[in-house]
């Protein structure tokens, strides 16, 4: 189909609409497969054209995967061709009428409307469920603290700030274990000879070790934004223009602490938690100012780890003082009501402002 289309697109003629069924005859592996997941193939192939034409710049012209991609198919539920059987842990899928065993994640209600199985570059398979339900969230919390700070570090992964407490959050350590491994697997992937058995089996474990480090990753971000998100009303991120960053010489580190992928975390997580998610423009100087008298310390370089307030004389730890100002700005949301910014302002714990002078940082507007 797509072969087809793209001759036509070529041709600069009238693109057709080919139907799986017309090959049939021709491909007879066709008619091994169910036919729902045909009609998925048609719909998205359908779905990338359409977009294509809508929005070229975004929407690149669909090409064709190689086998190197990551492989999967989708297919839908159509009059229960799909069932899962949480009891005993089985997943249903047409033309498997005896079920495929699955590890179950977690029990869900509602209406199956499709299902992705994919195979990754390890060898592993996965099956997604698109689920139609009523109540899809976990339960929302009360939130302990209304507003936090998040500073993002190269030696920490964050620094937070809330209503109670400063604290670091470490690059976990299986992490750093796991990509000191990855790094061996690469080398011995490379000393062996190309399409022999032992760089195959090589290959196997670096792939193995990437989809390790991946879903080890994911988790860890997973869970950290959560807790963040459980625990504040307001969650205040600095502006740090990843894809800036990513062109220089700090691409490497920033790709692998996945900031970006944390942030994109927290932002879906407060929508639907009914947190504010707000970053900073990206010119509030949240490291440069001192969080107790508002100075801004213009000299403060990217190697300074702490520094001293040449008005005031406080002791700074950058990071912790970069959260602390993020914190503020989420103290002066109006989702935070004047009383509780009052009572705020009233206890003084591990150093935080009584009152904050807020000179420069209150010019600076955040996004919201
Ligand atoms: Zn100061």
């Amino acid at each position: 189909m797509l072969d087809e289309k793209q001759q036509a697109y070529k041709k600069k003629e009238r693109i057709p609409r080919p139907t799986p069924a017309q090959y049939k005859k021709e491909f007879l592996f066709l008619k091994e497969v169910d036919c729902f997941a045909l009609v998925a193939v048609q719909n998205h192939i359908e779905d990338a054209f359409r977009n294509h034409f809508k929005n070229r710049k975004h929407f690149k012209l669909p090409k064709f995967k190689t086998k190197k991609d990551k492989q999967s198919y989708t297919t839908y539920n159509i009059n229960n061709s799909i069932r899962v059987d949480f009891e005993n842990g089985f997943l249903y899928l047409p033309k498997l009428r005896e079920g495929v065993k699955i590890e179950l994640h977690r029990r869900f209600d509602g209406k199956i409307k499709s299902v992705t199985v994919s195979k990754t570059k390890d060898g592993r398979y996965y099956a997604s469920i698109l689920v139609e339900t009523e109540n899809p969230r976990n339960k929302v919390v009360e939130p302990k603290s209304k507003a936090c700070g998040v500073d993002l570090g190269l030696e920490h992964f964050v620094t937070v700030t809330n209503d109670f407490v400063s604290y670091k959050v470490e690059h976990p350590k299986y992490l750093l274990k796991a990509e000191e491994r990855l790094i061996r697997l690469q080398r011995s992937f490379s000393r062996k000879p190309k399409g022999s058995k032992n760089s195959e089996k090589a290959r196997l474990r670096l792939a193995m070790q990437h989809a390790y480090i991946s879903n080890a990753r994911n988790d860890f971000l997973h869970k950290l934004s959560k807790a963040i998100i459980d625990e504040n009303q307001v969650v205040v991120v600095e502006d740090i223009n990843v894809k800036g960053l990513l062109k220089t010489r700090l691409a490497k580190s920033v790709a692998d602490s996945g900031w970006s992928k944390f942030l994109t975390y927290l932002k879906y997580k407060a929508e639907w938690y009914g947190r504010t998610f707000i970053q900073v423009d990206r010119f509030f100087p949240s490291s440069k100012l001192c969080h107790r008298c508002g100075h801004k310390n213009e000299d403060l370089a990217l190697h300074d780890r702490t520094w001293c307030c040449p008005k005031c004389g406080e002791t700074h730890d950058r990071d912790v003082n970069a959260s602390i100002n993020l914190y503020l700005v989420g103290l002066g949301r109006p989702e935070v009501k004047p009383v509780e910014r009052a009572l705020m302002d009233d206890r003084s714990p591990n150093g935080l402002p009584k009152k904050p002078s807020r000179d420069e940082a209150g010019s600076s507007t955040a996004k919201g």
